[in-house]
C-alpha cells in the first residue's frame, strides 16, 4: 500500500510513522478568486497549500499513500445526492450556457439565494437556468467552482475515505491531505471554501466499519458548521469545536455558539467553545482539554480530527494566536485519546502551514514517549 517513503529529514528528526493519504487530483481545483463583500479578491485556498503540506510531511519521514477510489455509498448517505450531482455537473452546465466564453464568467458564482424570507409559503423549485440554480446549493459568494474543481472535490473524499480505511484496518493514526477542505458543508449546501464534507464522510465510514461511537474534534480556527449540522440530531457521532467566536464578527457568523448542544437523539452530543480573538496557546489548549475530557467521558471508539492550522499566529484568515509549540502539544493531547483520522481543513500561510501540521501529527504520534510540557 505504501508506495513512497522518504528518509527522515535533517535536524535529527525521527521518521514520522503516520501515513499521509494523497491525491494528485487535489491540485486541479483552482478557485482563482473569492467574491468577498462584493469585491473579487485573490483566494487563499490555493493548490500550493497542498504541495507545501505534502512536502513538509514527506520531509519529516511520513509515508505517502495514494488515495484509493471509493464508490459514492458513504458520500451519498452523508450528503443530499442532489448536492453531489450538482457539484459534479455545474461547471459543464455553466460552460454549456456560454457563461465563461460569452460573458467572461470564468467561475461558478451564485447571485441569488432561495432564503426562507424569499420563498415564504412557496415551494422550493429547481430553476432550469444554471445561473439561477447555483444559489440553490451554495450559501456564499466566496466558494467558486472552476474546470478542475470536481476532480479535486471528489479526490478529497477518496482521500478521507482511504485514511478512514487505514484506521479501521488497525492503524492508530492516519492523515488525509484533503484539498479542498470540507467542514463548512452541510448535508445539502456548500460554502466557506468547502464543497463536500470530508470529515463527516470519514466519521460515517468509521461508523459503517464498526465503530459504535465516533467523535469529531474540530480545531480549525473557524466553527465547522457543516459537520455540526450533519450530526446535530445524532447520538452516535459527537461533534466538538474550538474556534474564534462567530459573535465577534467571524465566519460562519450564523453558527458556532455555545448554546448549540444538539437536538432530538443528538441532544448533548454537540459542544462549541467559542474563543475571543487574540486567544493564544494557554486559552486554546485549556479549551481543547475540555473537549478531550468530554471525548473520554463518552468513551468514543474512534476519532476524526478536523485539523485546521489557521488558528496559528501567522495565519491571515483568523485572529487566534496559537504557536507551533501549541499545535505540537495539541497533537500530543489528541494522540492520547485513541485511534484517529486527521482530516486537513484550513491553514493559509504557505510558509508555516507545513511545519504546523508536522508538529501536530508528530505530537500525536509521540504522545506516549515525549513530555514537552507539563
Ligand atoms: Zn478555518
Amino acid at each position: 500500500m505504501i508506495v513512497t517513503a522518504t528518509a527522515a529529514g535533517g535536524e535529527g528528526r525521527v521518521s514520522l510513522p503516520v501515513p499521509v493519504v494523497w491525491s494528485e487530483d487535489c491540485l486541479r481545483h483552482e478557485p482563482a478568486w473569492e467574491v468577498w463583500l462584493g469585491v473579487r479578491d485573490p483566494g487563499t485556498e490555493v493548490p500550493a497549500r497542498a504541495l507545501a503540506l505534502r512536502d513538509a510531511l514527506s520531509a519529516a519521514g511520513a509515508p505517502v499513500v495514494p488515495a484509493r477510489e471509493h464508490d459514492d455509498t458513504v458520500l451519498r448517505a452523508v450528503h443530499d445526492p442532489a448536492l453531489v450531482d450538482h457539484l459534479a455537473q455545474v461547471w459543464a452546465e455553466w460552460s454549456a450556457a456560454g457563461l465563461p466564453g460569452e460573458y467572461g464568467r470564468d467561475r461558478v458564482v451564485p447571485y441569488v439565494f432561495p432564503t426562507p424570507g424569499l420563498l415564504g409559503a412557496l415551494p422550493l423549485r429547481t430553476p432550469p437556468a444554471v445561473h439561477g440554480r447555483a444559489g440553490l446549493f451554495c450559501y456564499d459568494t466566496m466558494t467558486l467552482v472552476g474546470p478542475g474543481s470536481w476532480a479535486a472535490i471528489r479526490g478529497a473524499v477518496d482521500t478521507a475515505l482511504t485514511a478512514a480505511d487505514l484506521v479501521s484496518g488497525g492503524e492508530r493514526l492516519a492523515y488525509a491531505l484533503c484539498r479542498p477542505p470540507g467542514h463548512h458543508v452541510t448535508r445539502s449546501a456548500y460554502g466557506g471554501s468547502c464543497y463536500l464534507n470530508n470529515a463527516a464522510v470519514a466519521a460515517q465510514a468509521l461508523r459503517d466499519a464498526g465503530a459504535g461511537r465516533v467523535a469529531v474534534l474540530d480545531i480549525d480556527a473557524h466553527h465547522g458548521n457543516g459537520t455540526q449540522a450533519i450530526f446535530y440530531e445524532r447520538a452516535d457521532v459527537w461533534y466538538g469545536s474550538l474556534h474564534v467566536d462567530p459573535g465577534a464578527g467571524w465566519f460562519p457568523h450564523y453558527a458556532g455558539y455555545a448554546d448549540e448542544r444538539g437536538s432530538g437523539p443528538g441532544a448533548g452530543a454537540n459542544r462549541n467553545l467559542p474563543l475571543a480573538p487574540g486567544t493564544g496557546d494557554d486559552g486554546w489548549l485549556a479549551a481543547l482539554d475540555v473537549l478531550c475530557d468530554e471525548i473520554r467521558e463518552r468513551d468514543a471508539d474512534a476519532l476524526v480530527v478536523s485539523l485546521g492550522v489557521d488558528a496559528a499566529v501567522g495565519d491571515p484568515e483568523s485572529p487566534l494566536r496559537v504557536t507551533e509549540d501549541g499545535y505540537r502539544e495539541a497533537g500530543r493531547r489528541i494522540g492520547s485519546l485513541g485511534p484517529a483520522v486527521f482530516i486537513q481543513e484550513g491553514g493559509y500561510d504557505l510558509a508555516s502551514l507545513g511545519p504546523l501540521v508536522v508538529a501536530t501529527i508528530d505530537g500525536a504520534a509521540g504522545w506516549g514517549t515525549t513530555t514537552t510540557r507539563g
